[in-house]
């Protein structure tokens, strides 16, 4: 952050970030939804995690979210997806997802869910990155909560996407170094790596993506080199509302 001041009034005023940016005025407090997976509390994801939700609360900013370990969220996608039921013969997901939206008949576990991503207007995602994408509860997560009819569909997809006007960010640990998330290094561009992510999902149902914030290896490094990742994460978040989105990119 290059500067940035907080108005008399208590209202932020004027910042500049380094990182691609927007000038922010007069923006008022966020709603921020984190979702978190990480089968140990204890864990450099747990850390991310609890940073995240009280640097934005003490920032003035609403904070929910969903512990998806903690929770013991189902991720197995089927029937119990609702209490509706369209074809009792065939189970079609989508015709099912599409008759609970009109019906108001999802299941109270994903009916919450689904009302914390419309409360939000910022959502992050805190998770280790497993075999180059997301580990398998938050992709059963997004599987069951990113509905059609209710979250995408009938031309609501990308920049007329369901979500249009919130933003996303990932925050994930790796087990590699930065060195070897290059083009053409030892596991490739990170950011092709993530743009399933970013396009497939975030995008596709009208989220702005901001850049993500990435912990290369924290197995690998020291107490305290961990200790200043928090920290410099915590200081990235203070200025959160003041970033622009990202350009994902195509495939
Ligand atoms: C199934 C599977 C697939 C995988 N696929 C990939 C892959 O595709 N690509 C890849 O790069 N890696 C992969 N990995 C590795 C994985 O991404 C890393 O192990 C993980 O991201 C590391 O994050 P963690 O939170 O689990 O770290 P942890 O091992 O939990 O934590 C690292 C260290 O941080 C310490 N710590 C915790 N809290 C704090 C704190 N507040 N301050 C300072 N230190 C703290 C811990 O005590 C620990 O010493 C995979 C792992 C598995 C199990």
């Amino acid at each position: 952050m290059t500067g940035g001041s907080i108005a008399g009034d208590g209202k932020r005023g004027f910042f500049e970030l380094g990182r691609a940016s927007r000038k922010c005025y007069e923006l008022s407090v966020m709603k921020v939804l984190v979702v978190y997976w990480h089968p140990e509390p204890r864990s450099f994801n747990g850390a991310m995690f609890r940073t995240a939700c009280e640097t934005l609360a003490a920032a003035g900013h609403e904070v929910r979210t969903s512990d998806l370990h903690g929770m013991g969220f189902d991720p197995v996608s089927g029937r119990k997806n609702f209490t509706t039921v369209k074809d009792p013969d065939y189970l079609k997901l989508q015709i099912e997802e599409m008759n609970a939206t009109e019906t108001n008949g999802f299941a109270p576990d994903i009916e919450a869910e689904i009302a914390k991503i419309e409360w939000c207007d910022l959502m992050i995602w805190q998770f280790p990155l497993w075999w180059f994408g997301l580990p398998a509860v938050l992709k059963g997560w997004v599987d069951r909560v990113f509905a059609m009819g209710r979250t995408y569909g009938g031309g609501r997809i990308y920049e007329s996407g369901v979500f249009r006007g919130k933003q996303a960010m990932l925050s994930l640990t790796t087990g590699g170094p930065e060195e070897a998330y290059q083009k053409g290094a030892f596991n490739g561009d990170i950011a092709a790596i993530l743009r399933p992510i970013h396009r497939g999902m975030l995008q596709f149902v009208g989220f702005d993506v901001l850049q993500p914030q990435i912990a290369y290896g924290p197995v690998r490094s020291t107490d305290e080199e961990r200790k200043q990742r928090l920290a410099d994460y915590a200081s990235r978040l203070r200025g959160i509302e003041c970033e622009a989105p990202m350009d994902v990119g195509i495939y």
